[in-house]
């Protein structure tokens, strides 16, 4: 997933996801409230430098090099890593995908068919709501997102 893919989401993929380390600081950076509620469920890695390079040599033949940003060639080169499919909004890391073979599919609007229902459970007295609350209105314990079973 690239930060196209995180600012257009409502809810976390239910499929296995990943994305470089560089996503989460842009979406730190803009102080994105999904961090803070996904945070500890999105899974981050580094990307290899054989793949970044294959990107780069890509990008360079497409003319996109100059379109993409570092974290979106390391988006390009974790799918590659990863042999996962990239969601992006991003038109230079679409066509990039392309040409290499990986898989791309939008984000926007009907991008993501399959989404996760979130509630928020009270990790004091176990109490689950539907909306977030900065705090348990029942015990004032924190409130933990959980996917809805
Ligand atoms: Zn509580």
């Amino acid at each position: 997933m690239d930060s196209s893919a995180f600012f257009s989401m409502d809810a976390l993929p239910q499929e296995d996801h990943v994305c470089p380390p560089g996503v989460i600081r842009e979406l730190e950076k803009y102080e994105d409230p999904r961090l803070a509620l996904w945070g500890d469920m999105v899974h981050v890695s580094e990307c290899t430098q054989e793949s970044l390079s294959k990107v780069e040599e890509a990008a360079k033949k497409s003319g996109d090099l100059g379109r993409l940003s570092p974290v979106d060639m390391t988006v390009l080169a974790l799918a590659l890593d990863v042999n996962g499919t990239i969601w992006s909004d991003d038109y230079s890391i679409q066509n990039v995908a392309k040409i290499m073979g990986i898989g791309f599919k939008p984000v926007g609007m009907k991008g993501i068919e399959k989404v996760v229902k979130w509630n928020y459970k009270c990790i004091g007295c176990g109490k689950w709501f539907k909306e977030k609350y900065p705090e348990c209105p029942i015990c004032g314990s924190p409130m933990k997102a959980c996917r809805k079973k």
